[in-house]
């Protein structure tokens, strides 16, 4: 019996367990065994030609089996096979136009935990004086990651935002205070860190991040460090950092799982090399739909702190080629090999992608103007008020719906959508909704599978119904 870890978003399909065994002397058999055991989990690792999907990685304890001998590899009882999916974070670096070549006397005192330590000293300080760094995202892992590299006397520091303070945001997003809410996350994590240190430079970029912008965004800095949390912007982050020769810390962050390492180093990995394509819409709910731990992106944006100052004075061991996965809840680190792929279409040998391409369609986010099967909530609740005969299904979870619901809707997770069909006429009029749009699309695709032809997506979910119908509805 080898053990098996499921990460949290699959757990969904292993009725919420986090660990599993099963039987096999292969990896292809442990993962035949896990999913007949677990059907629906067979749809979220195979395509439908059986091939494993390629925003899935399996490690046989630290080695990835595509190094091995793929679903071939042997399996030894005291082995551990775990997924990863991808989860919705020196010398090259380019040099200051004046490089300071002293420190000054305030800056003696206040770096003098630093400099007192040979492997920094005034050489290593000197070196993060001269460093530029761009955090992309003022959120979860950028708010750590803007108070220690400000602390860390970096000499200018880039901010990509264009989003506002707001009380969701309060207990993880430590950089921002009560008194912020409202404000721009910009202005309010610059304030702080003028605070915490004044020598540091501040580019503020009120941007969305876009192929059209993002290369000259990125060009102006020494190290980039992806604290974004969604699909498109991350595939655009890794692509413009290999394109620019860049190195890309990364991280990201789901309830109380989180992932680091450094990619687009010269020679090393990228993010493509490891996940080639994104997972479907829906599938990895983001913090909003899915929640996180607060105190998570403390722990995971520290991680890249201290990464990305290691790289600009070049000492230690760096993450290149390391995922490191944290589990907040077994309080335990887990380290994974992660390789260059020759043939990554990006960073490989012969790259197909030479410049940004359109970020939002290769990971199948649907544009605007697909409204197709979407309901607006005041659509619904006149459909309801008109005593319509329709079904509404909630897919949230349901300590989701302890927290807020809509009445008559039904709740089925969904993850237990697939096996719970037969509770649902096929010859309903449907309506499915669940936090804000994204899962009820994914359930929506489902039903439409199996057959059902009336079935439409609550557009904004149950947010949009607190905002436009009933406002007693609280916001989470
Ligand atoms: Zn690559």
């Amino acid at each position: 019996m080898a053990k098996i870890l499921i990460p949290t978003p699959l757990r969904q399909y292993t009725e919420k367990q986090s660990e599993v065994s099963m039987p096999g002397a292969t990896v292809g058999e442990v993962l035949s065994a896990l999913t007949t055991r677990y059907a629906d989990l067979r749809k979220q690792l195979y395509s439908d030609a059986g091939a494993l999907r390629s925003y899935v990685n399996v490690y046989v304890n630290d080695e990835d089996i595509r190094y091995l001998e793929k679903d071939k590899t042997a399996v030894k009882d005291a082995d551990t096979l775990t997924i990863v999916p991808s989860i919705a974070g020196g010398s090259t670096l380019v040099a200051e136009p004046q490089l300071a070549t002293e420190l000054t006397k305030e800056e003696i005192l206040r770096y003098s935990r630093h400099l007192i330590m040979p492997e920094v000293g005034v050489e290593g300080q000197l070196k993060l004086k001269n460093a530029s760094v761009l955090l992309v995202g003022a959120g979860g892992l950028g708010a750590p990651l803007g108070l220690y590299l400000a602390a860390a006397g970096i000499g200018r520091i880039g901010l990509v935002d264009f989003d506002v303070v707001d009380h969701t945001n309060l207990h993880r997003q430590i950089i921002h205070g009560t008194k912020d809410v409202g404000r721009r996350k910009l202005d309010s994590a610059a304030d702080r860190m003028r605070d915490i240190n004044p020598n540091v430079k501040l580019d503020l970029h009120e941007v969305a991040l876009t192929s059209e912008n993002a290369l000259d965004i990125l060009r102006d800095y020494d190290i980039i460090v992806d604290g974004t949390d969604n699909f498109p912007t991350r595939y655009l982050v890794n692509d413009a950092c290999v394109l620019l020769g860049k190195p890309n810390v990364y991280g990201s962050i789901f309830r109380f799982e989180g992932q680091a390492t450094v990619f687009a180093y010269p020679g090393g990995p990228c993010y493509r090399c490891s996940y080639p394509e994104p997972p479907p819409p829906g599938l990895v709910p983001s913090c909003a739909e899915g929640g996180v731990l607060g105190i998570l992106p403390g722990m995971i944006g520290v991680i890249q702190a201290t990464e990305t100052v290691k790289l600009i004075m070049g000492i230690g061991e760096s993450l290149v080629g390391r995922l490191v996965r944290y589990d907040a809840l077994e309080m335990r680190f887990r380290e994974y090999k992660v390789r260059r792929d020759p043939e990554c279409p990006v960073c490989g040998d012969h790259p197909t992608i030479r410049k940004l391409i359109d970020y939002q369609q290769f990971c199948g986010i649907p544009q605007q103007v697909t409204t197709r099967g979407e309901l607006d909530v005041t659509e619904v609740k006149q459909k309801i008020d008109r005593g319509d005969d329709f079904l509404l299904i909630d897919v949230r979870e349901p300590h989701e719906y302890q927290i807020a619901c809509i009445p008559t809707a039904k709740l089925i997770p969904l993850g237990e959508v697939a096996k719970r069909l037969n509770e649902i006429d096929p010859d309903a009029e449907i309506v499915v909704h669940c936090k804000s749009g994204g899962r009820s699309a994914r359930a929506v695709e489902i039903l439409r599978q199996n057959g059902y032809k009336n079935v439409a997506n609550m557009r904004g979910g149950i947010l949009a119904w607190s905002e436009k119908v009933d406002p007693r509805v609280p916001k989470y």
